[in-house]
């Protein structure tokens, strides 16, 4: 008689775990959830209209599986007629809980990467527009680009340096992590208060000034100081 096998059996084979490379190693960081800070750079929310007075920051999310990792090409999304770049340092988590405080926050960080928030800039402003969800403007299929990450006991945890974006050679994004309004550990710690965080959860820490369209066959480098680079073309 068959013994019964500890393993669950699936009525379908279960989705693949969304994972992200980690520089130097065949590792891989397997990922959770992915959050998003919104208008985390004064400059930037000034260019979207907002006042950057420091207000309590809000969150949205993007899915595991709209990351996109050792990938040359982002593909253009459906459905949109602007879609821009929004450069941001990627922070990885290895540990998690609920109301934490900073201190606390930037111990459970595992490292760091460098990531891109597309975004369906139209589909997103009509959302906005008739008090909609985001999600049809952030959390499409691959819109998240994303190098491999830095482990934080290597790099330490940046909180000042450059971070820009390129188009073509052409500089768009350019602004320095010390501009965040809202720090990586202290917007970890807000976002404990609203979701408990677990090991494997992911934050995309907010873009500086200078978003912008893409195009077909544009080729878009990014880079975090003292994290690392990412390179795209836009397929
Ligand atoms: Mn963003």
């Amino acid at each position: 008689m068959a013994r019964k096998t500890e393993q669950t059996d699936y009525v379908i084979p279960p989705p693949p775990q969304a994972s992200l490379p980690i520089r130097g190693s065949t590792d891989r960081f397997p990922v959770r959830r992915v959050y998003c800070i919104g208008r985390n750079y004064a400059a930037h929310a000034v260019e979207m209209g907002h006042d950057p007075t420091k207000e309590p920051p809000f969150f949205f999310q993007k899915n595991p599986d709209n990351l996109l990792s050792e990938a040359e090409i982002f593909p253009f999304p459906s459905e949109s007629r602007d879609v821009h770049h929004e450069i941001e340092m990627l922070v990885a988590l290895s540990g998690g809980g609920r109301d934490l405080d900073p201190a606390q926050a930037q111990a459970l960080i595992w490292g760091y990467g460098v990531a891109l928030d597309m975004t369906r800039r139209d589909l997103q402003g009509a959302a906005k527009a008739l008090g909609r969800p985001w999600e049809i403007g952030k959390a499409f299929e691959h819109s998240a680009p994303c190098s491999a990450l830095a482990p934080a006991s290597e790099i330490g945890h940046p909180d000042t340096g450059a971070i820009w974006l390129t188009v073509n050679g052409e500089l768009r994004q350019s602004g320095d992590l010390a501009q965040m309004i809202w720090k990586t550990p202290e917007m970890i710690a807000i976002l404990s208060r609203y979701f408990e965080l677990r090991a494997g959860d992911v934050i995309l820490t907010g873009t500086p000034a200078g978003v912008g369209p893409v195009a077909e066959g544009d080729v878009l480098e990014g880079h975090v100081a003292g994290v690392g680079s990412l390179r795209i073309t836009i397929g």
